[in-house]
């Protein structure tokens, strides 16, 4: 089998190990691919964007299957052209991906469906949503209904911020085209976690879910970013906890998006908060792999992940189970570059240990080979460490310990990975 993996970062890199795990004798190609992915497939120097050149180069290497990472190229329509192509796919259409690329159209189709998710309006004019602001309860939550690359919620303490934030995106225009529409909501205390799915359209079967740290800084602190570590498991998810997400939120999207004539396959991604009284609510939807999630949890997945791919793909899927349990716990560390989330110092030469140590796996994300073949540092994240153990105590020791023998000038990163689940166990 020849497989493509769209996308360059530290998810295409987890994906191809994977996929390079379980489809012993495929042929992997990346696109573009990063330096490390270089070792695992042939990296084509195509856009992940890059909808047509993906698709003549899908027919030139005549791939069977190909799997996309990101989000863009979902939303402009990469898997309709594919499956207009007569190729095989895993990501959903474009209409089934505006489940991410348009926070108006989740809304509507949760309120549609009776899936639990923050009371909000959507907005296009900036009087109407100040009116709005003015009339409800702080905080509220501000967000660019299109995609914004992670930069597009605002969590405003005040009606004061949140007017800031609407007048920002309405008037102002700071994030174009993403932020032309706007959706105010209220602000859901809880815990966050990421339950990622795969799914034909009818069928689930529920990941390992896991839990991403979204702030720069240790203890949660300073800017967003895309996302500085995640682990999984996360002790949080009790079996009742999956069952209730399953028939709370994933089924019934699901039937929902049938119901339109937008079926959904591929993996959906529900970014949920999990209530103090153990309910769960809807934050957002992803149509793809989180990052960094894809990189704690693809390495648990029992082997066979390529073969689910490739089934639901084909629309003849049989999921093994509806819940994949874990075989073992993963803990992935991003390693950034000084800068990060503002436009990075990019240059930087990193310098890898001979051998990451037992368990450990260095996903490449913002890295490239110079003319001499020198690693260097090319984006914000740059690494993504994870490292294996029996538990989440002993695989985040390792993964910073791995973290540790790494080195470029400016590295940054938290070495807090996985606190609440180490605070959970303290506490247990
Ligand atoms: P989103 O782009 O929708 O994933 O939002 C980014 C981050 O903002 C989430 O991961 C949450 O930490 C926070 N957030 C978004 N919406 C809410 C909400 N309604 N209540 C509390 N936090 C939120």
């Amino acid at each position: 089998m020849r497989i493509l993996v769209v996308g360059g970062g530290g998810r295409e890199h987890a994906l191809c190990w994977a996929l390079a795990r379980d489809a012993a004798g495929a042929t992997l190609f990346a696109a573009p691919g990063n330096p490390g992915t270089a070792g695992l497939a042939t990296n084509l120097p195509i856009d992940a964007t890059a909808v047509d050149d993906i698709v003549a180069a899908v027919r030139a290497h005549d791939i069977d299957l190909t799997v996309v990472g990101p989000e863009a190229p979902l939303a402009a329509g990469l898997a309709d052209r594919l499956v207009a192509a007569g190729r095989r796919v895993f990501g959903p259409t474009a209409a089934a991906a505006r489940l991410e690329s348009s926070k108006a159209f989740a809304k509507e189709v949760m309120a549609t469906a009776g899936v639990p998710t923050a009371a909000s309006r959507t907005f296009t004019a900036l009087p109407a949503a100040l009116d709005y602001i003015a009339a409800h309860a702080e905080p509220l939550v501000v967000k660019a209904s299109g995609l914004a690359a992670g930069k597009g919620a605002v969590v405003c303490a005040t009606r004061t911020e949140a007017a800031a934030a609407a007048r920002d995106m309405l008037a102002d225009g700071r994030l174009g085209d993403a932020g032309r529409e706007i959706v105010i909501e209220r602000f859901l205390e809880g815990e966050e976690l990421s339950v990622l799915a795969l799914t034909d359209g009818a069928q689930v079967a529920i990941l390992p879910p896991a839990q991403d740290h979204k702030r720069l800084g240790e203890g949660d602190t300073g800017p967003n970013t895309g996302g500085m570590g995640a682990y999984a498991p996360v002790a949080l998810t009790t079996p009742a906890l999956l069952d209730r997400v399953r028939r709370e939120v994933l089924e019934p999207t699901l039937r929902e998006m049938r119901r339109r004539g937008a079926p959904y396959s591929g993996v959906l991604y529900a970014g949920l908060m999990i209530a103090p009284d153990g309910a769960p609510w809807v934050v957002e939807f992803n149509c793809r792999f989180g990052d960094p999630e894809a990189e704690a949890v693809l390495p648990i997945l029992p082997p066979g992940i390529a073969a689910d791919l490739d089934a639901i793909a084909r629309g003849a899927w049989r999921p093994r189970s509806a819940v994949v349990l874990p075989t073992g716990a993963a803990v992935t560390t991003v390693l950034a570059a000084r800068g990060y989330p503002d436009p990075p110092e990019a240059g930087a030469e990193i310098v890898l240990p001979n051998d990451p140590g037992e368990g450990v796996l260095v996903f490449h994300a913002g890295t490239a080979r110079d003319e001499r073949g020198t690693l260097r540092v090319k984006g914000g994240r740059v690494l993504a460490v994870t490292a294996l153990g029996p538990t989440v105590a002993v695989a985040a020791d390792a993964s910073r310990a791995a973290c540790g023998r790494i080195r470029f000038a400016g590295m940054t990163w938290r070495r807090d990975i996985a606190w609440r689940e180490l605070a959970r166990a303290g506490a247990a």
